[in-house]
């Protein structure tokens, strides 16, 4: 079974491929619930929390992510690189909460 940090070096190929700027946060017990990923796409800062699939984001790691989006950002939970993928074919008409591309049925959050 793929581990978080599996997926997190996946979605940062893609964001490389894709021709953005990624940096990959690593722990350091002074930044609690900084995005593992943060991103500049097409000149948008793109921040990303990865989660193993079924794992929820923290209160404070959500309450940051909220903080992004206030600020005009898009700030996504994901579990999956075909997800990211999906939103960079059609950025930045995406989803700013859930990445998916902005047309029905793709964004089931409700956020954007
Ligand atoms: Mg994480
Ligand atoms: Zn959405």
């Amino acid at each position: 079974m793929a581990k978080e940090a599996d997926i997190v070096k996946a979605i940062r190929r893609a964001i490389e491929a894709y021709g953005g700027y990624c940096q990959k946060n690593h722990g350091d017990g002074l930044s609690s619930g900084r995005p593992d990923i943060e991103a500049c796409v097409d000149g948008h800062f793109v921040a990303i929390e990865v989660k193993m699939p079924r794992k929820k984001a923290t209160d404070i790691q959500t309450h940051i992510l909220d903080k992004i989006r206030s600020a005009g950002g898009w700030a996504v939970v994901l579990d999956d690189v075909i997800k990211l993928r999906a939103g960079l074919s059609t950025f930045p008409l995406t989803c700013r909460a859930c990445f998916a591309p902005l047309k029905p049925p793709f964004c089931q959050c409700k956020t954007s």
